[in-house]
């Protein structure tokens, strides 16, 4: 049989070779394409009581035929038909277009449904469909196809009609038969002609429910795929990790592990040791303690004869973390540090320790395992704050043919949601808790009119010896955006303490050398306000740092001022943070309202994907998260956690070996490039 993905769309009747090339620039090539292509709302009219109608919308009226409609013919071929129609006692005068045809549907006596745009003032409506009898509250549903003006609805409807009819025959089930009946979704055939012309909303629902699921499904398969891939591609990388001598170092940390800690330990050395490949994402809120989960972690695979390489973002990351590892890591192991301010003798000197295995860790910026940099025997990659790193970096990763074990380090509590979907394919440890003693961030939110008691609080902290942030959204003065700059508030704050405090400037336009500088003033004390836009954000450990400032926050997402927050509360002082804003809609005050209200990162997660959808948590481009066709990640977070545990199955169990599954997966092959030799 020809399936429907095998026949083009010129083929439906009513198409020809231009409407053919009008539906290709939307991606319409075959029948397939055009079922596939949903409505992206529907009309409806619902029937309500006269006086309840809204004057120039789209109504529907049902009545009685009064008497026989009246018909005008002028020009050539043009007409008008009136019809009276008795509706709750009153009469409403109906009216129709060049369609002196439907006169005898308009019987006296007789009841009829109209709809059409009503004019309240003459109880009048120009009739747009009409239809015998009553209609039993649910008057057509007509569904509407966004076509960016090339295509007529109506012409859409009618192709899609067409087609339907024709190629009925054609539209083979891909769903598992024991799946529809597990979650009651309706067939293939059903659910395609039931989401463009649905009876009633509820058909409509049961549809929609269908093809979300179908959808998420399909990329839920390929995700595990691309998982088992990875997993498999790399047998025999297991690692003996002596396990006494971990417990060993943990012994001499000066801190025990909060219980979180330990099971991410517990998960990451069970993947060093197994034959697998690890492609893991260790989650936890700023402060939680994942630098030592990498400490301990590496400090096996070191032991267990192999090289470490931890990529970080920035410089000054690069040399927090080199302190940490050697704060806590015993002086036999070998770290370097190799960054692009490390040059000439030095640099070679390192390279050849890398290469000959003598030296053990590597710190250092993205370029560590591009470059010229040859690891002798290269076991474990550790990438601290990537949080935006998505599906297409991974992959490159791989490509590289780093056959390594992996984890990705991210502060970004990320909802499950989300973290199925872009990081699908990778598997995820969360450290949910805080190390004890923490003092909590006090947060506040205030007026812009309180500027000056804020700067005095400010100064207040800097008397006692701590420092502070203060943050600004944008670098340049825009009167549209009417944004406090940078600049100008570091002039003011100048002019304000007059050399009783030393103010820093930090911005993004600032080349790499002054950023390090300022940063480096900063960490140092030499600076104790900094004045900065968002570019602090990423991972900088200043744990005298006791206020953060934040101005117009409600221009920043829930996420980003948690992450800007966490840059405070690092050591055991009690730190602020404060929010300056006046925000005019509901959702900036609840955004700070929220803030002041919890710490918990992954609470604050889970409200930011809410109040401003997924797309803005971390671009939709950089994170790898596909842009679903019905499914929406906030709403059908049921259905995707559904999906993705019969994906898991599936692929665990290569159920697609089974006759059951073989449309499924045939249609994913059909849809994706995917290597045929994941199947195999
Ligand atoms: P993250 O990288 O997750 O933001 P870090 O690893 O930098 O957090 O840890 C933040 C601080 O907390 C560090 O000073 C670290 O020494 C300390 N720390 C880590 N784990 C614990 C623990 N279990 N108990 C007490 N302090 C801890
Ligand atoms: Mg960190």
């Amino acid at each position: 049989m020809i399936e429907m993905n095998n026949i083009s769309v010129q083929e439906v009747k009513g198409v020809g070779p231009k409407l053919a090339e009008t539906f290709e620039q939307i991606g319409i090539y075959t029948i397939e394409d055009l079922l596939y292509y949903f409505p992206n709302r529907y009309d409806h009219y619902e029937q309500k009581p006269l006086h309840e109608l809204i004057h120039n919308e789209k109504v529907t009226i049902v009545g009685e035929v009064i008497h026989e409609p009246t018909v005008q013919f002028y020009q050539r071929k043009k007409s008008r038909m009136v019809v009276s129609l008795r509706v709750d006692g009153a009469v409403v005068k109906g009216v129709l277009f060049n369609r002196a045809f439907a006169k005898k549907h308009f019987i006296p006596g007789e009841e009829v449904s109209v709809n059409g745009k009503w004019d309240q003032h003459r109880l009048q409506i120009t009739i747009d469909n009409y239809k015998k009898g009553t209609i039993d509250g649910s008057s057509p549903i007509t569904p509407i196809y966004s076509s960016k003006g090339d295509i007529k609805n109506t012409q859409f409807q009618k192709v899609i009609t067409s087609a339907l009819s024709t190629y009925r025959a054609q539209i083979t089930e891909i769903l598992p038969t024991s799946y529809l009946d597990k979650y009651k979704l309706p067939n293939r055939t059903d659910g395609l002609e039931n989401i463009h012309f649905p009876s009633s909303f509820q058909q409509l629902k049961h549809a929609k429910r269908r093809f979300i699921y179908e959808e998420l499904l399909l990329f839920q398969i390929k995700m595990q795929l691309y998982r088992k891939r990875n997993r498999e591609a790399t047998k025999g990388n297991a690692k003996e990790i002596n396990m006494e001598e971990v417990k060993q170092l943990i012994k001499q940390f000066p801190f025990a592990l909060t219980s979180a800690q330990k099971k991410a330990l517990a998960e990451i050395f069970k993947d060093l040791q197994s034959p697998y490949r690890m492609n893991r994402l260790l989650q936890g809120d700023v402060g939680s303690g994942k630098t030592a989960v990498a400490v301990i972690s590496l400090y096996g695979v070191v032991k267990a004869g192999k090289q470490v390489a931890l990529m970080v973002p920035t410089e000054i990351l690069a040399e927090q973390h080199e302190e940490s590892l050697k704060q806590l890591l015993p002086a036999d192991v070998r770290v370097h540090r190799l960054t692009g301010s490390i040059k000439g003798k030095k640099r070679k000197e390192m390279l050849t320790e890398i290469e000959n295995g003598s030296c053990d860790v590597v710190i250092g910026t993205h370029a560590l395992i591009q470059d010229d940099v040859n690891f002798q025997n290269l076991g474990y990659v550790i990438i601290d704050e990537q949080h935006r790193f998505g599906v297409q970096q991974r992959n490159t990763l791989r490509e590289k043919g780093i056959l390594a074990d992996i984890l990705f380090m991210t502060a970004t509590p990320i909802p499950r949601t989300l973290s199925i979907t872009a990081f699908g394919d990778m598997d995820v440890s969360k450290i949910d808790e805080m190390p004890k003693g923490r003092k909590p961030i006090e947060t506040y939110w205030v007026k812009h009119n309180m500027f000056e008691r804020t700067v005095n609080f400010v100064y207040k902290e800097i008397k006692k010896g701590n420092q502070a942030y203060i943050i600004c959204p944008l670098i340049e003065e825009s009167d549209k955006l009417d944004i406090q700059n940078a600049l100008d508030l570091y002039q003011q704050l100048q002019e304000i303490l007059q050399g009783k405090a030393s103010v820093g400037l930090m911005h993004g336009r600032l080349t790499t050398e002054e950023k390090e500088q300022v940063m480096n003033d900063f960490a140092e004390n030499k600076v104790q306000i900094l004045v900065s836009t968002t570019v602090v954000e990423v991972g900088v450990n200043v744990p005298n740092a006791t206020v953060m400032m934040i101005q117009d926050a409600d221009r920043f997402g829930l996420s980003q001022l948690h992450q800007l927050r966490g840059r405070v509360g690092r050591g055991d002082k009690q730190s602020y943070c404060i929010l300056v804003a006046d925000p005019k809609g509901e959702t900036g005050k609840e955004r700070m309202r929220i803030m002041t209200e919890t710490t918990d990162g992954f609470v604050l997660a889970e409200r930011d994907l809410e109040l401003r959808g997924p797309g803005d948590i971390f671009g939709v481009k950089q994170s790898g998260l596909p842009e679903f066709k019905l499914a929406d990640l906030v709403h059908d977070y049921r259905a995707l956690e559904t999906a993705r545990a019969d994906a898991v199955d599936i692929v665990e169990n290569e159920w697609w070996r089974n006759a059951e599954f073989q449309p499924l997966i045939k249609y994913l092959l059909s849809q994706i490039e995917i290597d045929q030799q994941l199947l195999n």
